[in-house]
């Protein structure tokens, strides 16, 4: 049996996807740099330490392995940084992903699962957003993903990799069974610095923008659980195996949650007062993001375990207090 190599598998997404993976009998190798990833949480299958930004260290792992597939999470995800500092989204996101593809050419690998995201529509002129939506990232960091889809469209026609490219929403929550979860540091996602809050370890919770036209003024956002995330990398994954085509898919569950509406949820679940204090917007945000996920499910067969955005906070709350105590 051929190996699936992990790019990133020791940060938030790529640990979860590598854990289920193994669990379902595939074997893994995961390649991080360890820059934003921990060691611990890329605890299943094989690790090698190595760096995107050195063609050397992915000649290494691909004469190392055989591959017959690659799924890339190391990429950089904070949109309101991409702003401040694109030049370190460009080269990570773009110039690295492109050695990426072209250690996979080099070696013969045909098959990629892409990490995209939502930030690729844009401002929506239409919501839930489909993946026919017309495509104008208004940040860095959206752009950069877009630009490594049309890489890989065009590197699939000419060089015969197959793709798939997941566009997920707002990725949260943690490891139903609390092996791995959310650790950047430093934190930029809405929910776990909620939960900071919540515990006490910030003095409140900013939020970014309360004149947006949206109910009660704060971005509405499609929350999606990093466990059904990574239910859908492994149908990806089956459906590149199979010989389908390269695709490109939306993973939320349609249904947006106002900043305002998280805070109140997480009160809930811990059952503790999060101060708020409101402040001016973050620069790159679209109001309102919202995913139409139905070819995803209609197509890869994605079913969404974990779409309750209790549920969602609950999991990422028991991670929280299991990391920090
Ligand atoms: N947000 C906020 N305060 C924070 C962090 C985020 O109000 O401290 C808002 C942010 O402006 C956006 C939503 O929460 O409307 C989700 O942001 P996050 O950074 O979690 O994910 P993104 O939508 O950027 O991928």
């Amino acid at each position: 049996m051929k190996n699936t190599l992990v790019v990133g598998g020791a940060g938030y997404i790529g640990s979860q996807v590598n854990n289920l993976l193994n669990e379902r009998g595939y074997k893994t190798v995961v390649f991080d740099n360890l820059s934003t990833g921990h060691r611990r949480l890329a605890s299943r299958g094989g690790f090698l330490k190595g760096d995107l930004g050195d063609p050397a260290d992915l000649a290494r792992c691909f004469k190392k392995y055989r591959f017959s597939a690659v799924m890339h999470f190391a990429a950089f995800a904070a949109v309101g940084e991409s702003v401040s500092d694109p030049a370190k989204y460009y080269r990570n996101n773009v110039a690295n992903t492109l050695n990426l593809l072209d250690a996979m050419r080099s070696a013969g690998v045909k098959n990629l699962i892409f990490s995209s995201t939502a930030a690729v529509y844009g401002e929506p002129i239409k919501t839930p957003i489909g993946e026919d939506h017309p495509l104008s990232p208004v940040n860095p960091y959206g752009r950069t993903k877009l630009m490594m889809e049309r890489a890989m469209a065009d590197y699939g026609a000419a060089y015969g990799i197959q793709y798939v490219a997941l566009r997920y929403f707002n990725a949260a929550g943690a490891d139903p069974q609390g092996e791995t979860g959310e650790l950047h540091n430093p934190e930029t996602h809405l929910i776990p610095l909620v939960l900071d809050a919540a515990a006490g370890r910030r003095e409140c919770i900013t939020v970014f923008g309360s004149s947006y036209k949206t109910p009660d003024g704060t971005c509405l956002r499609d929350y999606v659980h990093t466990a059904d995330l990574a239910q859908a990398h492994l149908l990806a994954l089956r459906r590149l195996e199979r010989g389908g085509e390269s695709g490109v898919f939306n993973l939320g569950n349609g249904k947006g949650f106002s900043v305002l509406e998280v805070i109140k949820a997480a009160e809930k679940v811990t059952g503790r007062k999060i101060p708020v204090k409101l402040a001016p917007r973050r620069a790159g945000d679209p109001a309102i993001l919202v995913a139409s996920s139905s070819l995803a499910r209609r197509v890869l067969g994605w079913k969404p375990e974990y779409a309750a955005l209790e549920t969602i906070i609950d999991h990422a709350w028991r991670w929280h207090k299991k990391q920090r105590g």
